[in-house]
């Protein structure tokens, strides 16, 4: 497995060559440091109270940390985070549903960069034959019925570091996998206690998703777990910030999941709007198509600070936050027990 790692990592080092001849800003610094884990895989202990204690804020602090380089898919802050969520998952001794223990590997196409109405855009150049690494992360909690799943989804990458800024996405998307993190673990810690549920619960962390859904899209090409065993995909995509009670839906067809996202709003106190995104999207709409419901639930502000340096921890409403993962912890009551 450390082998893997190696091979996944060193290819790394030809990205800076190749973006350096485009913009200057890649180059050199900040410096490379990898972590590599030490003991994937092989963590026999129990999750400690702890580990099963850890909330959403404690995450989102640490993927906005300017180690993690705003997690560009395809650099050193990507590989960095997906290790750090590996350990958090490997602390709650989950099952690896990806196609190399935890990690989906993939490759993505160079991108060119765009601002578009103040927003920072990434956009895939298929003209150029070089390929990047990248990974999605799959770990899941086993149910009574091995034979079925839903997906806890969100989108693990961000900008990077953009026109020579940090851009940290706290609210995009640290939020969301802070809050997938918090659900897996409430749910460990009942699964411990005895109370399992009936299907699979599997949290995925999707890569790319900034340079158009890659990471998710290549799940749906490729699926680790086969897509008729899948009965709903609830993405959280920048769910941390604004009002405490509004969000919004984005779907990929009207669905009994729909229902179901809207009773755990409602007694949670919360609304819930369903929107189109005017232009805008996320991983949901990977599944259209596939007859896999999915959704993605979003602050109704998202798109304030969207893509700019100024998504960083200030935005993040701990309330807000809190009532996204009590949603989203309802969502799967009502859907898997
Ligand atoms: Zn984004």
């Amino acid at each position: 497995m450390l082998a893997g790692i190696g091979a996944f990592v060193i290819p790394w080092t030809t990205l800076p060559r190749y973006w350096g001849q485009k913009a200057e800003y890649l180059l050199g610094e900040p410096p490379v440091k990898l972590y590599l884990p030490s003991d994937m895989g092989q963590n026999s202990k129990k999750p400690s109270p702890e580990v099963l204690a850890k909330k959403a804020i404690e995450d989102i602090r640490v993927l906005c940390n300017p180690d993690m380089q705003g997690r560009r898919a395809g650099t050193a802050g990507e590989t960095r985070t997906l290790v750090y969520l590996q350990e958090q998952l490997e602390a709650l001794q989950l099952k690896a549903y990806g196609n190399d223990h935890y990690w989906q590997m993939f490759s993505i196409p160079p991108t060119e960069e765009r601002i578009i109405n103040n927003r920072a855009l990434f956009r895939p150049d298929e003209s150029d034959n070089l390929r990047i690494p990248a990974a999605n992360i799959l770990a899941g909690l086993p149910g009574r019925n091995r034979e079925e799943a839903i997906i806890l989804s969100a989108h693990l990458d961000h900008l990077g570091i953009y026109k020579g800024k940090l851009c940290p996405g706290a609210n995009d998307n640290a939020s969301g996998v802070g809050c997938v993190l918090e659900v897996m673990r409430r749910l460990v810690k009942e699964s411990a206690q005895g109370t399992r549920p009936y299907p699979n619960i599997v949290a995925a962390f999707w890569s790319a998703e900034e340079m158009g859904f890659l990471g998710s899209k290549y799940f749906v090409k490729k699926p680790t777990i086969p897509l008729s065993q899948i009965k709903a995909v609830v993405n959280l995509d920048t769910v941390g910030n604004g009002q405490k009670k509004d969000f919004i839906l984005w779907e990929t067809g009207d669905s009994p999941l729909t229902n179901k996202v809207k009773e755990a709003m409602l007694k949670n106190g919360a609304e819930i709007e369903l929107a189109g995104g005017q232009g805008n999207n996320s991983d949901q709409s990977s599944f259209i198509g596939t007859g896999v419901p999915a959704v993605t639930i979003l602050s109704k502000d998202w798109l304030w600070k969207n893509h700019t340096p100024e998504d960083n921890i200030s935005l993040i409403n701990e309330e807000k936050l809190e009532t996204a993962c009590n949603v989203l912890y309802d969502v799967v009551k009502k859907i898997a027990f």
